[in-house]
């Protein structure tokens, strides 16, 4: 039997760690052959080379134009193709309404609504003359919930799922589709940023009663980058443990 992702070729923003990095594990180990892509282009290099010759590293801001237009550009040239964007990359910059400064704001917005944009115009480029393309967007169940200390990353999670509807319904008779995941809280290292407190808290209320491993998404992921999820486009999947349901 060949391999689920067998020929195809993807990208992973903000792939250097957490879930990224599993997403991208997960997509070679499916058979694919992956670019990571991260802000800390060292790091990305690192993690393609303990992944092995099936991914490559690169340097990628998601919020410049030219950096993502490169990154696709480069992707392709080095691949021939490019069947798979994952638009993972993402930052919190979390406070309160009262304490939280315009900057936070608009780094949050501008990494989560800017830099996803900017990934699905660039590959569905591509993926528009080719006819087939899957583009996967990483939402948040803050996105559907609302979190308080979170108005800027809840609001930019939230456009993450119009944007991906918008999208898909442009891109489906080009054979691209286009489906968003909304994690509920995983174990990676923006998650261990927060408090033992808040993180016992949240954990109390997934039905599940645990935290999601990076590798629950990524496993997502591969389904909605495989052919198994032909028919479906314009979709979000909650894989959050039952918690927000
Ligand atoms: P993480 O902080 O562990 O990793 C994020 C990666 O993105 C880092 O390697 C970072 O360098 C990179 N990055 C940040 N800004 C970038 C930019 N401008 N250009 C390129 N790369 C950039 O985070 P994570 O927990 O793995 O989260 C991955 C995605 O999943 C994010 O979009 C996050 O919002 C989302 N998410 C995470 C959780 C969770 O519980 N961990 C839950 C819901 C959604």
């Amino acid at each position: 039997m060949t391999a689920l992702l067998e020929g195809r070729t993807a990208i992973v923003t903000g792939a250097a760690q957490g879930i990224g990095l599993a997403i991208a594990t997960t997509l070679v180990g499916h058979g694919a052959r992956v670019t990571i892509a991260d802000l800390d282009g060292a790091k990305a290099e690192a993690a393609a080379a303990a992944i092995g010759p099936a991914a490559r590293g690169v340097a990628c801001d998601v919020t410049s134009e030219e950096s993502v237009a490169a990154l696709v550009a480069g992707a392709v040239a080095e691949y021939g193709g490019l069947d798979v964007i994952v638009n993972n990359a993402g930052i919190t910059r979390d406070a309160s309404l009262k304490k939280m400064t315009l900057e936070n704001f608009r780094a949050v917005i501008t990494v989560h609504l800017q830099g996803t944009w900017l990934g699905i115009r660039a590959a569905s480029e591509v993926m528009r003359e080719a006819k087939r393309g899957s583009i996967i967007n990483i939402s948040s169940m803050s996105g559907k919930s609302g979190n308080p200390g979170q108005t800027n990353y809840s609001a930019a999670k939230a456009g993450i799922v119009g944007m991906t509807k918008a999208a898909a319904k442009e891109l489906a008779h080009h054979g691209v589709r286009v489906n968003a995941i909304q994690p509920g809280l995983i174990r990676t290292p923006m998650t261990e940023a927060m408090t033992p407190e808040a993180y016992a808290a949240t954990e109390a209320t997934i039905p599940m009663r645990r935290a999601g491993e990076p590798e629950e998404i990524a496993n997502v992921v591969a389904f909605l980058a495989s052919d198994l999820s032909s028919y479906m486009t314009g979709a979000v999947l909650e894989v959050s443990g039952g918690r927000g349901m």
